[in-house]
């Protein structure tokens, strides 16, 4: 089997190499550099690798954790060295099983792209070609045809490939959408060992108000400081709105980080409209030898960090697909895409100001969620299903068992305690 790949983000990237067990593959990039790059503007913001995605890039590359540490990336226990907030209030320190990768984005690329097993193309996709209902390859902008017996849009959020079926008479797929108008602005510190008290990694939700963020340790002792308000309430760009920003937020340590620390750069923006799926899943017409990946068909609101993930179990179900009807896979991916979906529309429906339908079992639902989240501050056993739920490591009806249901439902398990201290967790 023939494939083209087209984008060489990190679905692209692992799609290519998983298919090239299964014969010659070319990998299309229009912008190959490695490093933030032009082709990946989110690449400059904080990404956290889900443990859910790391595990699954790790079984199609074994090594790929350990290349990332030689690269000076770091690792932490998600709920240890990391201190993760919701409604202002630390969760509990404890033990998760999880290993959180930390480390930029373009490392994380960086890495991959070394490890990948494809002809690279660099050039620009402007097309598919059909003939009698299949995909029979890829357009180039400079006019050639790259021959393929499979083609993948892994071209990111700005896939034209909408346009381009419509193009050629084939539908359009629905789009589902809740927007969300978010911001990020992010900079980036130099790392003393004495910063954060000697930890690595301080996420702030923004739940429940607008304004969050993150202070990551990443490779080169630096701290990747990225700021993010939802709903138009985005951070500023210039030093002392930055400072301030961070100041605001409803918990100390990213605001002290920023006061303290030494800026290496200039914040720079993002703005992110709100989440997107495309379904493919549902388009009876779609072309035979056509899949779509990443964020081309599902591109999430970034706060969840799924992302990467989501795109890592697309590529795991491609992994093991049977190689006939592309339907199927493209209906894989709809369903993967489909869980995700629920968890982090659900969250930001959650705000009354973000348009979508809440249907009455979804919002006695949320409450739930809701007191899972403030249990968590005090309740170790609560805060590690909940954060193993997040991490896409457990499914989120572990949060409805019986041993968590009562723990949760306890009457008075919801006064909150605060642990701003560094706890110590066992390995
Ligand atoms: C601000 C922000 C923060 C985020 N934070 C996180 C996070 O913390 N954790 C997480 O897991 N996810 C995060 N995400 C999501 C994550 O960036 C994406 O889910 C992930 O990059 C998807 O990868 P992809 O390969 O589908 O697309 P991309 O990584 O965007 O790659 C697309 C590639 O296609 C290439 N390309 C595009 N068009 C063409 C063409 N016509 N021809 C040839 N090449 C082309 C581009 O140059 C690029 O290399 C974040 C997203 C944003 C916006």
């Amino acid at each position: 089997m023939r494939s083209v790949v087209v984008g060489g983000g990190f679905a692209g990237l692992l799609a290519a190499h998983v298919l090239a067990e299964r014969g010659p593959v070319t990998l299309v990039e229009r912008d190959p550099a490695g490093g933030a790059r032009r082709g990946v503007p989110q690449g400059r913001h904080l990404h956290g690798l889900l443990d859910r995605g790391r595990r699954i890039a790790e079984q199609i590359h074994p090594g790929f954790t350990a290349d990332l540490l030689a690269a000076g990336a770091l690792t932490a226990e998600p709920l240890a060295r990391t201190r993760w907030f919701l409604h202002g209030r630390r969760l509990h320190p404890t033990a998760t099983g999880l290993t959180s990768v930390l480390a930029s984005r373009p490392l994380i690329e960086d890495v991959l792209r070394h490890r990948t097993l494809a002809e690279l193309h660099v050039g620009t996709a402007s097309g598919v070609e059909l003939d009698a209902g299949r995909v029979r390859g890829v357009r180039l902008a400079d006019g050639s045809m790259l021959p393929a017996d499979l083609v993948v849009d892994a071209s990111g959020r700005a896939s034209r490939l909408p346009d381009q079926l419509a193009e050629l008479g084939v539908a359009r797929p629905r789009e589902d959408r809740v927007d969300v108008d978010l911001g990020y602005a992010t900079r980036t510190y130099r790392r003393r060992p004495h910063d954060l008290g000697g930890d690595l990694n301080a996420l702030v939700s923004t739940v429940p108000r607008s304004r969050g963020g993150g202070a990551m340790a990443v490779e080169g002792e630096r701290w990747l400081v990225t700021l993010a308000g939802i709903l138009g309430d985005h951070p500023p760009l210039d030093d002392a709105g930055f400072r301030a920003f961070a100041a605001s937020l409803p918990t100390g340590p990213i605001g002290d980080l920023v006061a303290a620390a030494e800026p290496l750069d200039e914040p720079v923006p993002y703005r992110f409209r709100g989440s997107r799926h495309r379904r493919y899943d549902l388009l009876r017409c779609l072309p035979e030898g056509l899949l779509v990946l990443g964020d081309a068909v599902c591109s999430l609101n970034p706060l969840y960090a799924q992302g990467m993930t989501l795109a890592a179990q697309q590529v795991e179900a491609l992994r093991t697909w049977d190689g006939r009807r592309t339907r199927e896979l493209n209906r894989s991916v709809g369903r993967l895409c489909a869980a995700a979906w629920e968890i982090a529309t659900r969250a930001d429906l959650g705000l009354p100001e973000v348009a979508g339908s809440r249907p009455l079992p979804a919002r006695v639902l949320d409450g739930y969620v809701t007191r899972v989240q403030r249990v968590a501050h005090a309740d170790p056993v609560v805060a590690r299903a909940l954060i193993r739920v997040a991490n896409l490591a457990d499914p989120s009806t572990v949060l409805l068992t019986p041993p968590i249901l009562r723990r949760v439902l306890r009457p008075g398990a919801d006064a909150t305690v605060a642990h701003e201290e560094r706890v110590e967790v066992p390995a």
